[in-house]
């Protein structure tokens, strides 16, 4: 915190002066990253309270994500006494509107369970039957349902209701599932009481149209609205803004049109590029000084987001002379990268820098596991996210440990149960077999292949089975996987079934590879299912103990780190697929080149945290694929 402290007591630049001085009126603050936009917003704030005597209730602060609505907070804090601090209206979006909801319509929303994520609101329209109701809906894969539902939240943000949704005109597959599935989607969830984020915005929207008094009291209450990083803005949350800031329209935006990073959720640039269109009367104010990085980071920053297209063109100087340092280092894989992460990251430890002035900062949480478990190996604590998915408990990674259980012990019935899908037997057969097996008292797997009523192909395959797992237990368990997986066809199974399920996606082919890696570290079978049970352990402890705030590596995606800081910033897998993601290349096969900027702008986020150094690594083999550098790292001028 001493740390931070020093930092905030330098004096403003004039621009910065003169953004914290107009208070009245509509004022655009549109400037590059770590040009003290944020600060601006908070010494704007405590200007107001203290010079101007504001109740603090009567300023709204926003921002987009938890940890930088907590880092306002926190520096509000340090300047106003605990009681004014806890009075403003500050938070995010969802946050605030989410108190005014169930302050006006508690027997609206207090009875209402929250869908958080994607796969809750498939659930809800299959059980839901939505899916078979309608003739043209028909059963659906779930990568379909999915996409039609990342399609529906987009509308939602855009305060398209199903009905003029329905009446556009549809872009591709997923548009046009997304036109069906809207209306039953929204009934699906009256009917059983669930809301999903979007409703908490229209939500918000409709009530404040829809009740001139409630709005009429907000208004008058509300004096003073302060948006950060109003570049990830979407439509239903500006207009429920502008509803919010009339009549006065003391309405403060600012942000940074190159850090616009949420297309996928409705966030459109525009609106802070047109600001002034619809606030004519709006002053703008440019900051053109970088106070955060050294001035190679700077420069690496600015090089790269030149090249994209559309967007505002801004100047950046760099406020520090020293050059700060960069690094590229070519691993050969990703367990190395992560080797030389961790021990980068002890070397500065041991040097003095407090561990949390540390972050490493993933596109996909791929890229975070080897580096998570090198950081627990070396004892070094580390804040993760909650929300992650853990790789240990994902469906293709489940079978392949449980056949390595098998090899190990025949007669582990939990690891044979879990398998019996990938071979093709049902649950009753398996009740048959394990009746047999206690009536003869023998292991599970030798009363198998003499069962005769089942097909050839299912005999067959446990005899194999059985075999291989044999073979297996003597093997190092790199090998013993690549066995499981190739003769004894697991590898066939799961490639059929994500076709199946799945449209074919291959996400469980790079699940085995990061497996099969992992293994590669261990010489038998039995010491990596120890170190296998000891990370799941330690993954539960990591989401259940997380260090005090500031005392663990920050190991966060770039889409969270935005508005952060930290000293020492580490990018691992700067390869084409990781960043520029695969999806973003797929569009520009297809000729569309907008998510190919959306990946830069997510890069130019990830560079522009770092104050003193920046290390980006790229692995020539990742998950046992060759790869090839990044794109980017030429646009970076390296
Ligand atoms: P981002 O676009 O990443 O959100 P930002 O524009 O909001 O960045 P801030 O986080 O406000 O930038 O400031 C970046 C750093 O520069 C902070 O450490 C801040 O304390 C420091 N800083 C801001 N203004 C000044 C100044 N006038 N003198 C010295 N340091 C400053
Ligand atoms: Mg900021």
């Amino acid at each position: 915190i001493e740390h931070l402290a020093e930092r905030h007591d330098e004096p403003l630049h004039p621009h910065q002066r003169e953004a914290m001085l107009t208070t009245d009126g509509p004022l655009l603050i549109l400037a590059g990253a770590g040009s003290g936009k944020t600060r601006v917003m908070t010494a704007r704030t405590s200007h107001l309270i203290r010079e101007l005597g504001l109740s603090p209730r009567q300023i709204m602060v926003v921002t987009f994500t938890t940890k930088a609505a907590e880092e306002i907070k926190h520096r509000l804090a340090r300047q106003l006494p605990a009681q004014q601090a806890r009075e403003l209206v500050a938070g995010t979006f969802h946050s605030i509107f989410y108190r005014m909801l169930l302050f006006h319509q508690p027997e609206r929303w207090d009875q209402q369970r929250l869908l958080k994520k994607d796969w809750q609101k498939w659930r809800l329209l299959r059980e839901s039957n939505a899916m078979n109701m309608h003739a043209e809906i028909g059963p659906r894969k779930e990568n379909e349902v999915m996409d039609a539902l990342a399609v529906i939240s987009r509308w939602k943000n855009e305060y398209l209701l199903p009905q003029q949704a329905g009446l556009r005109e549809a872009n591709d597959d997923a548009e046009r599932l997304a036109q069906l599935l809207y209306p039953y989607y929204e009934e699906a969830k009256r009917r059983t009481g669930w809301f999903d984020f979007d409703d908490m915005l229209i939500g918000c929207y409709e009530l404040l149209r829809h009740h001139p008094d409630i709005l009429q009291r907000y208004q008058e209450r509300i004096t003073h609205v302060m948006i950060d990083e109003f570049q990830d803005i979407n439509r239903i949350q500006y207009e429920t803004v502008k509803l919010l800031a009339a009549p006065q329209n003391n309405l403060c935006v600012i942000g940074d049109d190159d850090q616009s990073i949420y297309g996928f959720r409705g966030s459109d640039p525009q609106y802070i590029l047109g600001f002034t269109k619809d606030f004519p009367q709006a002053k703008t104010i440019t900051l053109e000084v970088n106070y955060r990085s050294r001035s190679a980071i700077v420069g690496l920053g600015f090089s790269l987001i030149g090249h994209n297209r559309a967007r505002w063109q801004k100047d950046c100087l760099s406020f520090h002379s020293e050059e700060g340092e960069t690094y590229l280092f070519e691993p050969d894989d990703e367990e190395e990268q992560a080797a030389r992460i961790v021990d980068e990251i002890s070397h500065r430890i041991r040097e003095g820098t407090p561990v949390g002035e540390c972050a490493v900062l993933y596109r996909t949480n791929e890229s975070a596991r080897p580096i998570l478990e090198r950081l627990s190996e070396a004892g070094i604590p580390f804040h993760y996210s909650q929300e992650e998915e853990s790789f240990y408990q994902r469906q293709t990674v489940r079978w392949a440990l449980a056949y390595l259980r098998l090899s190990l012990d025949p007669d582990d019935s939990a690891a044979l149960k879990e398998i019996l899908p990938t071979l093709y037997i049902s649950q009753e057969m398996w009740n048959a077999v394990r009746s047999q097996a206690i009536l003869e008292d023998v292991p599970i797997l030798h009363v198998l292949p003499g069962m005769n009523h089942w097909k050839p192909f299912q005999r067959k395959a446990l005899k194999t089975i059985t075999e291989i797992l044999a073979a297996c237990a003597s093997c190092p368990p790199a090998q013993a996987l690549e066995l499981i997986c190739e003769d004894g066809k697991l590898r066939d199974y799961l490639k059929k079934r994500a076709k199946e399920r799945d449209g074919g996606r291959e996400r469980w082919s790079e699940e085995l590879q990061q497996l099969i890696a992992a293994a590669k570290r261990h010489d038998s079978v039995g010491g990596f299912l120890q170190y296998i049970d000891r990370m799941v352990q330690q993954e539960k402890e990591w989401r259940e103990v997380q260090p005090l705030p500031g005392e663990g590596v920050h190991v966060l995606s770039i889409h969270r780190a935005k508005g952060l800081e930290f000293d020492h910033v580490f990018l691992p897998d700067l390869v084409e697929g990781s960043l520029p993601h695969e999806y973003a290349l797929d569009a520009v096969r297809k000729g569309n080149n907008a998510a190919l900027e959306e990946e830069r702008r997510l890069l130019y986020v990830a560079i522009t945290r770092a104050r003193y150094s920046l290390s980006v690594g790229i692995p020539r083999e990742r998950f046992g694929r060759k790869t090839r550098p990044s794109r980017f790292i030429s646009e970076m001028g390296r």
